[in-house]
């Protein structure tokens, strides 16, 4: 199958500068990877791993500083195609306003209002309120409905679970799964929170410190995670941090490994490199990920 959107070695730099001075950061480093049509693709990883840097530079508000991002026909033909809800982007709706004049100001036609409202799970009751006077999920639903009648081909959703109860994240994980089935759009979902997207997503993209640790099925993720900072992600709360375990030897070389100082698999053929071990549809930059073994073999 042809991606839809594929990266080719996005390294992205934010460059500052204070007085006189100027400095650049890497934010992004050498991520390559295919998004197809129709799936929920979630992107997981601590802050300040570069996932909302991905999703600005997929969505076209920012620019890679080296590499490529490609588009099929119909994306790149059409501005709106790609859509991006930002976290507590619900926010943005002006509290004053009525909630139908706030749809309103999209200008779909009827039909497509009627469709996203019905969708969506708004009621007419809800569409003479302000925004300022509904619950942050309806909120929310709001700023995604306004979204939907833009006919978006992707959306992508940066921590879309955040500040929610769990009964709203889960009706929100629902409604979400309706939508690519029924407007069959494509999700990108940015997300630290791993416990909400079981049972959800299609794929996942494990990042850290900009760079991509891992890609594989969520089914793969959850049952057999091989990188060792998928199975930190997985397991924090019963994973040890390795310092007990490590040789002091290579506590202090260099690695181009970006999860090298926290791994508790590390060894001296990470000083040199990373191996990419690549088995059908999924991906794992690591010299010693976690080998699964049949229950044959055992
Ligand atoms: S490449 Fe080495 S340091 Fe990096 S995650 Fe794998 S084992 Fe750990």
């Amino acid at each position: 199958m042809k991606p839809c959107i594929e990266l080719n070695s996005v390294t992205y730099f934010h460059s500052h500068s204070i007085g006189f001075t100027s400095s650049r950061n890497r934010i992004l480093n050498n991520v390559s990877l295919n998004i197809y049509k129709e799936e929920i693709l979630c992107i997981v990883g601590e802050s300040g791993s570069g996932k909302t840097t991905i999703a600005k530079i997929i969505s076209g508000l920012l620019k890679e500083s080296t590499g490529t991002v490609k588009y099929s026909n119909d994306l790149a033909s059409s501005k709106k195609a790609i859509q991006i809800l930002f976290q507590n982007s619900e926010e943005l709706l002006n509290p004053h306003r009525k909630v139908a004049d706030v749809l309103n100001d999209v200008k779909a036609n009827g039909k497509a209002l009627e469709r996203i409202l019905s969708d969506l799970n708004i009621s007419d009751s809800l569409l003479e309120n302000s925004c300022g006077s509904i619950s942050g999920g309806e909120r929310q639903r709001i700023a995604l409905a306004r979204i939907m009648l833009t006919q978006p081909q992707v959306l992508i959703l940066d921590e879309p679970f955040s500040a929610q109860d769990i009964d709203s994240k889960e009706n929100f994980k629902s409604l979400l799964t309706y939508l690519r089935k029924n407007q069959k759009i494509t999700l990108i979902i940015v997300t630290h929170d791993v416990s909400f997207i079981e049972n959800f997503a299609d794929r996942i993209v494990v990042l850290f410190g900009g760079e991509i640790m891992e890609i594989l099925h969520a089914k793969d993720f959850f049952d057999f995670p091989k990188h060792p900072y998928s199975k930190f992600l997985l397991s924090s709360t019963m994973y040890k941090f390795p310092i007990g375990f490590i040789s002091s030897q290579l506590e202090d070389k260099k690695s181009s490994c970006p999860y090298y100082s926290r791994c508790n698999k590390r060894d001296e053929k990470c000083i040199d490199g990373i191996m990419i071990h690549n088995e059908e549809n999924s991906y794992v930059f690591c010299n010693n990920p976690y080998i699964e073994i049949s229950t044959e073999d055992k």
